[in-house]
C-alpha cells in the first residue's frame, strides 16, 4: 500500500498531541488516512493540533480530548469517551506526553523526581494498560502501541537524573508489555528521540545546544517530523513483525 495511505481506517490516539513531537505524530498519522484523537494536558493546544490536521482522506473525523496521563481516572474517561464516539477503541496509541523537571542530583527535589516518573513512566503505562485492555476486551485483531522513550533513557544526561529514569523505565515497560501483548495481535515499541527541535528544547541554553549539535553525526538537531516519520511506520502493517524494539532517532548521537 502506498505510504500516504497505508493508515486508512485506523483510529489512533497521540497523548501529548499538543504539541512538539506528539503534534507532528498527529499530523502524520492524519497524513496517512488515520482518524486521530489529539490527546494533551493543554486542551487548547490540543484544539489548536486538531485544526491544523487534514480531514481530506476517507472518514476521517478527528477530536481532540483533554487528558492527564498521570491520572488513572482521567485515562479510562478519555479512552471510554473514544470507545462511545467511535465504536471502537484506538487500534493505534502513541505516548508522547512527557516533562522534564531538570536538576542536578545532588540538588534534585523529591517532588520533582516523583513528578517527572508519574507523567513519563507512570502516564505511559496507565495510557498503554487502558488502551490495550480495550482491544482485548473488544477482541479487535490487532494494535500498534508506540511510547516515546529518550536516548538519554540509555547513556543518562546531566541534570536529568528523573528523566532519563523514566525514559529508562518506558523502554523496560515496552519490552514487558510487548512480550505479555503479542498473543493478542498487539505490537509495542519505542521510539528514542535524540535531540529534537521543540518546545521541551527551547529551554535548553543556546550553548548547550550548539555543543549537542557538534556531536551529533549528522550534524544538526532533529526535526519532530523525522520522529513522526518512524512512528508512522510503527504504527503501520510495514513494521507488523516488529515488535518489543526501541529505535534511536538521533542523527547518529551516542551510535554503538
Ligand atoms: P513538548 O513539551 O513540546 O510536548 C509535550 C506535550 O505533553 C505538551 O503538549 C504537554 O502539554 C503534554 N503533557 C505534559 N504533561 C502531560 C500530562 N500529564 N498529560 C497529558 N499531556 C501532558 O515536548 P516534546 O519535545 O514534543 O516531547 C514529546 C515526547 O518526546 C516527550 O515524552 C519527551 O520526553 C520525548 N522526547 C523529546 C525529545 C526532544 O529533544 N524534544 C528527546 C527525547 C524524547
Amino acid at each position: 500500500m502506498a505510504a500516504t495511505t497505508r493508515l486508512i481506517s485506523r483510529l489512533a490516539v497521540v497523548t501529548g498531541g499538543g504539541s512538539g513531537i506528539g503534534r507532528a505524530v498527529c499530523q502524520r498519522l492524519a497524513s496517512e488516512g488515520a482518524t486521530v484523537v489529539v490527546a494533551d494536558l493543554n486542551e487548547d493546544s490540543a484544539n489548536q493540533t486538531l485544526r491544523i490536521l487534514t480531514h481530506d482522506l476517507k472518514g476521517q473525523d478527528h477530536m481532540a480530548a483533554a487528558v492527564d496521563v498521570s491520572s488513572k481516572e482521567s485515562v479510562e474517561k478519555l479512552v471510554t469517551s473514544i470507545q462511545c464516539r467511535y465504536f471502537q477503541p484506538p487500534s493505534v496509541c502513541v505516548n508522547a506526553a512527557g516533562i522534564t523537571q531538570d536538576d542536578f542530583l545532588l540538588k534534585m527535589e523529591e517532588a520533582d523526581f516523583d513528578k517527572v516518573i508519574r507523567v513519563n513512566l507512570k502516564g505511559s503505562f496507565l495510557f498503554t494498560q487502558a488502551v490495550s485492555k480495550a482491544l482485548v476486551a473488544c477482541g479487535a485483531p490487532k494494535g500498534s502501541i508506540i511510547t516515546v522513550g529518550s536516548i538519554v533513557g540509555k547513556v543518562g544526561n546531566i541534570g536529568q537524573a528523573n528523566y532519563s529514569a523514566s525514559k529508562a523505565g518506558v523502554e523496560g515497560l515496552t519490552r514487558t508489555a510487548a512480550k505479555e501483548l503479542s498473543r493478542f495481535g498487539i505490537r509495542c515499541n519505542c521510539v528514542l528521540p535524540g535531540f529534537i527541535s521543540t518546545p521541551m528544547t527551547d529551554k535548553v541554553p543556546e550553548k548547550v545546544i550548539s555543543k549537542i549539535t557538534s556531536m551529533v553525526p549528522l550534524g544538526r538537531m532533529g526535526d519532530p517530523a523525522e520522529v513522526a516519520d518512524v512512528c508512522a511506520f510503527l504504527a503501520s502493517d510495514d513494521s507488523r513483525y516488529i515488535t518489543g524494539v526501541s529505535i534511536e532517532v538521533t542523527g547518529g548521537l551516542f551510535i554503538g
